[in-house]
């Protein structure tokens, strides 16, 4: 007899619904990103982003409300195209075509992931208005992730 996965399933969508999709859990990580390129698009002190490999994400709806901005050559960010929600960034590799991973933003997930935002990350690049008060590991340097001498 096969025993069946259970498989974790969590919806999400944009604003104004147009676009659906849904994640499979486990999820990578989960975290606040303070670097310009999630304030300025989100116009937002920081962005909480999960992620998940690409085979654990499927667009239930509005694919073609989808629009892609290549912020950089390393992510395309994705929005829907009706009322602006950001929603997705892809990374890849730079010897590869296939992203390897896709970050979501937690906000637009409807129900609880597997874990809580557990750090900070390019927190060098944190907005001065920004006041952060939690013991959350803040981390930062070129990568964004490395240990920061004075937090
Ligand atoms: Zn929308
Ligand atoms: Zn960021």
């Amino acid at each position: 007899m096969v025993e069946a996965v259970e498989r974790k399933i969590v919806p999400g969508g944009c604003f104004c619904g147009a676009v659906q999709f849904e994640i499979e859990l486990p999820t990578l990580f989960c975290a606040h990103c303070h670097c310009s390129m999630c304030r300025r698009p989100h116009g937002a002190a920081f962005v909480t982003w999960t992620a998940v490999p690409p085979q654990q994400f499927r667009i239930t709806a509005g694919q073609e409300h989808l629009k892609t901005f290549a912020s950089s050559t390393l992510g395309r960010r994705q929005f829907c195209n009706v009322c602006g929600t950001q929603l997705f960034c892809w990374h890849e590799h730079e010897d590869a075509t296939d992203p390897d991973m896709i970050d979501i933003t937690l906000a637009s997930l409807h129900q609880p992931i597997d874990r809580a935002p557990d750090m900070h990350v390019f927190y060098d690049s944190k907005a001065a208005w920004s006041v952060v008060e939690d013991d959350l590991p803040k981390l930062g340097g070129p990568t964004g992730t490395e240990p920061l001498a004075n937090s």
